[in-house]
């Protein structure tokens, strides 16, 4: 499904599609973002915007890509950098319109924008989405706000607040004027250029948001996508819950957002049908819904592997209860030593009714049986070193609808205690997103029982101890970068004190 928001500046498109893309799991899509990066790089390389033909080529030769950041946040990378906070000041806002009027910059970017638009369900905002970039959108919205509360909204946020989080915050006065006089400068040039200009289309809905909150927009949105849904063709709908009563009032809209969230997790999986010679098919679906081939195979494999291990490991899973007595999906952090690893913990969760979803390196893949075989066990690949947010949103929907993903944020076996560790933090964000606590799991032993390269196999014994749960809440910090970064720490930390417990008590064991 395709959502076009358009509207002029400070319209509150931003925030609304990113509150969209998050509770609905769709792409975001911020073309203004684009344009921007575009002029920045013209200001940097101090190209006259109106030099028609030398901004062209920059926009032709724009590497443009968007990533994460640890907190979840969406970054704009431009030939390989991160301008995400350089796009967003004034001088490029006094810019910004004549560099989008120019109709080669306007080529080049929505050719890109349509590529991107192909990842999946996408939330796009921008000026011309309805009309030019997705005129068959399902959903299309016009937001329009009054100027005074649009340059309100951009004041506050200059200030580094947010007027949607905190009504009472205020601006300087003088700024305010200031952000007003350009927003209906911009709002002036982007209504009235030749190509593409600012206007709705003829079947957007609109929606005014001068007082309306942001959840409230976003409610009114997720009710036009449901609506758009029942118009869909029979058989995209055959797995479709029966419509909701009506009932009217913000309560009732903001349940909906709630409840489209939750069934969005539960129900993706069900929106493409599993194609069994997809590996993608795999990744995106519960294990439990994994082909009856497909499920007799992991059954028996970790019959196999369960029977195998025990016999030469003899290992045990100190506090397993912690880990299989709980009620929804979580992350699950241990350090890693060895290749016997996932496999233990992927047989006790097994064995006890839960389903885990072991991440990988998606360097694995070169070898095509191995990807089969990843495939197979649930396993997850995720492209290391970037920010690959289709095994993140993976994981994230995982563990909303109850199965347990299991990291290894140390990225590779750690063959020796000599050895340089980096902490990839990719899982606090992945739980931070599917709102699942973390546990924190240590293991040794493994590493003298298949110590890796070409050395053998040795018999030996295993510990594995489960610690206690951590929640984003008793962390104790504000803000989503802070408390991503504090669940890397804490998890992190009690791995390893869990591991130094272990050796202590079984010394020389690795
Ligand atoms: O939405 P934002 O304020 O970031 O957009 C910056 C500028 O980019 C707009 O003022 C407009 O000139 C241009 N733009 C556009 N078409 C889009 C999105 C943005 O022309 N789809």
């Amino acid at each position: 499904m395709r959502i076009a928001i358009d509207g002029p500046a400070g319209s509150g498109k931003s925030t609304v599609a990113h509150a969209l893309a998050e509770c609905c799991g769709l792409v975001l899509l911020d073309t203004g973002a684009m344009y921007r990066a575009v002029t920045l790089e013209c200001l940097e390389k101090e190209i006259d915007p109106e030099d028609v033909d030398s901004v062209s080529r920059i926009a032709k030769e724009m590497v443009l890509t968007f990533g994460v950041d640890e907190a979840g946040k969406q970054t704009v990378v431009a030939n390989g950098r991160d301008v995400t906070t350089l796009i967003r000041t004034p001088e490029v806002d006094a810019n910004v319109s004549a560099v989008s009027a120019i109709p080669a910059v306007r080529e080049a970017m929505v050719a890109l924008q349509r590529r991107m638009g192909q990842e999946g369900d996408v939330v796009a905002e921008g000026r011309d989405i309805g009309t030019v970039v997705f005129p068959d959108a399902e959903v299309k919205v016009f937001l329009t706000a009054d100027p005074k509360a649009r340059a309100h909204r951009r004041a506050v946020q200059r200030a580094g607040d947010d007027a949607a989080v905190n009504p009472q915050a205020q601006a300087n006065e003088e700024d305010e004027r200031k952000i007003l006089e350009d927003l209906k400068r911009r709002d002036e040039l982007d209504s009235t250029r030749e190509v593409a200009p600012l206007k709705p289309a003829d079947d957007a809905h609109h929606i005014d948001s001068s007082s309306l909150s942001v959840d409230e927009v976003v409610s009114q949105i997720v009710t036009l996508m449901d609506e758009a849904r029942k118009n869909e063709p029979e058989s995209k709908d055959a797995a479709k819950p029966e419509p909701e009563p009506k009932e009217d009032g913000k309560a009732t809209a903001k349940k909906k957002v709630a409840k489209k969230t939750e069934r969005k997790a539960n129900e993706d999986a069900d929106i493409e049908k599993f194609d069994r010679k997809s590996f993608d098919s795999f990744y995106d679906h519960a294990v439990r819904e994994f082909p009856l081939p497909a499920r007799a195979l992991l059954g028996a494999a970790i019959g196999v592997c369960g029977a195998l291990s025990k016999t030469f490991w003899h290992w045990t899973l100190q506090d397993g209860k912690k880990l299989w007595k709980a009620e929804g999906g979580r992350m699950v952090v241990m350090n890693h030593v060895s290749m016997l690893d996932p496999v233990l913990l992927v047989v006790s969760d097994w064995a006890h009714g839960r389903r885990m979803r072991p991440i990988y390196k998606s360097e694995f893949d070169k070898n095509k049986f191995v990807t089969w075989f990843f495939s197979r066990i649930g396993a997850i690949p995720v492209k290391r070193g970037t920010a690959d947010i289709k095994a993140v949103r993976r994981a994230q929907r995982a563990m909303q609808r109850g199965e347990d993903v299991l990291v290894f944020p140390e990225g590779t076996r750690i063959y020796s205690d000599d050895q340089e560790v980096t902490i990839h933090g990719g899982f606090a964000l992945m739980a931070q997103l599917a709102k699942a606590p973390v546990v924190p799991v240590a293991i040794v032993g493994a590493r003298d029982g298949a110590p890796g390269g070409n050395k053998p196999l040795r018999p030996g014994r295993v510990w594995m101890r489960v610690g206690d749960e951590i929640t984003f809440d008793e962390l104790g910090v504000k803000g989503r970068k802070q408390q991503a970064a504090a669940m890397e720490k804490v998890a992190m930390e009690r791995v390893y004190a869990m591991r130094d417990e272990l050796r202590a008590e079984h010394p020389g064991k690795m």
